[in-house]
C-alpha cells in the first residue's frame, strides 16, 4: 500500500501522486536530481514497458481552467489559444494532473475513451510543435477562458 508502483497496472506511481509530484519537482531543481530521475524512469520503463503520456482531450476546449499545470512536476503542459496539450515524451505518467481538472479532461493514454482517440495524436503533434517552436511550458494557473463556466455546464459538471 502506498508504494506508488503498481506493476502491471498500465501506469506507475498511481498512488499518492500529489506527494510524488512535489518531491519530483524538488528533485528536478538540480541537474544531478534530474539525471537520477531520468535513470529511474528508464529503469521503470524497462521493468514495466508501460510508461505513456497523459492526454488532454477536447473537453478542455473552451475551458482552459489551467488547474492542472501547477501540479505537473516536469512542466509538460503547452498552451494553444483554446486548450492545453501534454508533451508526449516529457510526461512521466505521474497522474497528478488528472484529479485537478474540473471537467475531467485528462486521461492516461490507455484510458482515453473512444470518442477522444483522435486527441492522442493531436496532443503529440501539437505538444512537440509548440515546444520545438521555443514556447515555454505553462506552469502557472491563469484565468480560465470567458466561455469556461458555460462549457463546464455543457459538459455536465
Ligand atoms: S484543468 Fe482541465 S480544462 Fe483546465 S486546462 Fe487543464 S485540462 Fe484543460
Ligand atoms: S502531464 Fe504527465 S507528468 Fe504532468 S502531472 Fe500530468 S501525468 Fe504527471
Amino acid at each position: 500500500m502506498g508504494t506508488g508502483n503498481e506493476a502491471g497496472s498500465g501506469r506507475f506511481l498511481n498512488t499518492n501522486s500529489r506527494e510524488f509530484a512535489r518531491s519530483t519537482k524538488m528533485c528536478l531543481q538540480s541537474g544531478a536530481g534530474r539525471r537520477r530521475l531520468l535513470r529511474s524512469r528508464s529503469n521503470l520503463a524497462i521493468e514495466s514497458a508501460t510508461i505513456m503520456a497523459h492526454i488532454v482531450t477536447s473537453k478542455c476546449v473552451g475551458c482552459k481552467f489551467t488547474d492542472c499545470v501547477e501540479v505537473c512536476p516536469v512542466a509538460c503542459f503547452y498552451e494553444l489559444d483554446n486548450q492545453l496539450v501534454i508533451h508526449p515524451e516529457d510526461c512521466i505518467d505521474c497522474t497528478a494532473c488528472v484529479a485537478e481538472c474540473p471537467v475531467e479532461a485528462i486521461y492516461a493514454e490507455a484510458d482515453v475513451p473512444g470518442e477522444f482517440q483522435a486527441n492522442i495524436e493531436f496532443n503529440a503533434t501539437e505538444g512537440r510543435r509548440i515546444k520545438d517552436s521555443g514556447q515555454e511550458a505553462i506552469v502557472k494557473k491563469k484565468d480560465p477562458l470567458p466561455t469556461a463556466e458555460a462549457r463546464k455546464t455543457e459538459l455536465g459538471y
